[in-house]
């Protein structure tokens, strides 16, 4: 059967090809590490769980809710999102609780986006925004960064991208996969650049808000122009920071123009998210996340300072930068003495992290996400959830093979 265009041009997730690869090692009795994840490897908080538990003798769980959510919860949401950031909402801002927030920002996309609208995208960015634009027909406009800025745009570069024809630019602050936040000042001079362009609506993806394992805790561009929020989307969801990937909900705030719309485009596609999953959460108290998420930290910021004295014991000092969110860092083998082995020629471009991360995965059984699909050549994304022991011993493999 012929599939459409549309979904032709979408590109097939390449870190499958490579977890394929790594279960079928780990089958034959292979040790591999694997450094792909993008969740917590640890069960929610059991107060969460036990909210759950308690839901599942209610009729209502299992019955169909409001197309947008709950509507205690969707109150619920503006209350933690402003108590958590410690900003105001407009009064004409709106919820749309949505199938995770992979979903939420489809959603908005659909709803925001005409065919060959431009959309502003800060590399390295989450893997599913440009396949999103690809979509929806939408034309992304990239800003690129790297690893001596410690991947934190330069705002010229991103007023430059600005055209008559930039419908929004996505911000991700925690970063995947970069495992940064921006700083204040950043977020400060950012709203000041947004100032200057009216047409132009902020996407800000905050779904690793909580997880920050060094101070400051992020900041964001409303908190230096609350004037902003009138054009500005948030999506957010219990997906990481709650350590419920597979709970599927996630949530957009927005001025109820784009919540309407979103309702309306919901209602004919998916419906409401899961109701047991929102009616637990009508319950949790958001103050506890605090507590849960105390030795995740710990554990996130021990594997980070794993990896910054390997740097330092074998004389990369210069390629490191310190992560201090969400749970990645984006390892750049450009810098590298493994790479000599790559390159062609001096100034080789050619993007080789793919086969990099074969070989690795073959010879070393560290299994990492290539960093092309988040607009970053020749880097690399590794996971810091791992347990300490098995991250060190992954850690000592993988410099093995950066300075073979
Ligand atoms: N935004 C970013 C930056 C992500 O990394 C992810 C998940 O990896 C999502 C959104 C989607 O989260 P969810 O699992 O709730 O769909």
């Amino acid at each position: 059967m012929k599939v459409n265009d549309i979904v032709s041009r979408v590109s097939e997730s390449i870190t499958l090809k490579l977890n394929a690869k790594a279960v079928k090692m780990a089958e034959e009795g292979k040790k591999v590490y694997n450094l792909t994840a993008g969740q917590l490897p640890f069960r929610p908080s059991s107060d969460f769980i036990n909210l759950l538990r308690t839901e599942l003798d209610f009729l209502k769980s299992y019955q169909y809710c409001p197309v947008s959510g709950v509507a205690d919860l969707q109150s619920k949401v503006i209350e933690d999102f402003q108590k958590s950031r410690n900003a105001k909402l407009p009064e004409n801002f709106g919820v749309v609780v949505s199938n995770g927030a992979k979903n939420s920002l489809f959603n908005v996309l659909s709803c925001l986006l005409n065919p060959s609208d431009e959309v502003v995208l800060l590399a390295p960015f989450w893997v599913s925004y440009p396949e999103m634009l690809k979509i929806v027909g939408a034309v992304p406009k990239v800003v690129s960064t790297g690893p001596f800025d410690a991947f934190v745009p330069c705002l010229k570069s991103l007023e430059q991208t600005i055209t008559d024809k930039t419908k929004a630019i996505i911000i991700n602050s925690p970063n995947n996969p970069a495992g940064i936040h921006y700083t204040d000042q950043w977020m400060k001079d950012f709203a000041e650049l947004m100032k200057k362009y009216p047409h132009v609506q902020i996407i800000s993806d905050e779904i690793y808000y909580e997880l920050y394992y060094y101070d400051p805790a992020p900041t964001y561009f409303y908190h230096h122009a609350p004037e902003l929020f009138e054009r500005t989307i948030i999506i957010d969801g219990i997906s990481k920071a709650m350590a419920s990937t597979g709970l599927r909900i996630g949530y957009t705030i927005a001025p109820k123009e784009l919540t309407s719309a979103m309702t309306k485009l919901q209602g004919q596609t998916n419906s409401g998210a899961n109701s047991l999953v929102q009616r637990a959460l009508l319950q949790f108290k958001y103050e506890s996340l605090e507590s849960f998420l105390t030795p995740v930290k710990a554990h996130l910021r021990d594997n980070a300072e794993t990896l910054r004295t390997a740097f330092r014991d074998n004389n990369l000092d210069l390629s490191w930068y310190q992560s201090r969110s969400a749970f990645y860092y984006l390892l750049d083998f450009s810098q590298t003495p493994v790479f000599q082995k790559y390159k062609k020629e001096e100034n080789d471009t050619t993007d080789y992290s793919f086969k990099i991360c074969e070989d690795l995965l073959s010879d070393f059984g560290v299994a990492m996400v290539p960093g092309e699909a988040f607009g970053m050549p020749n880097t690399a994304r590794m996971s810091l959830v791992l347990d300490r022991a098995a991250f060190k011993e992954a850690t000592d493999l993988l410099f093995s093979y950066l300075c073979s």
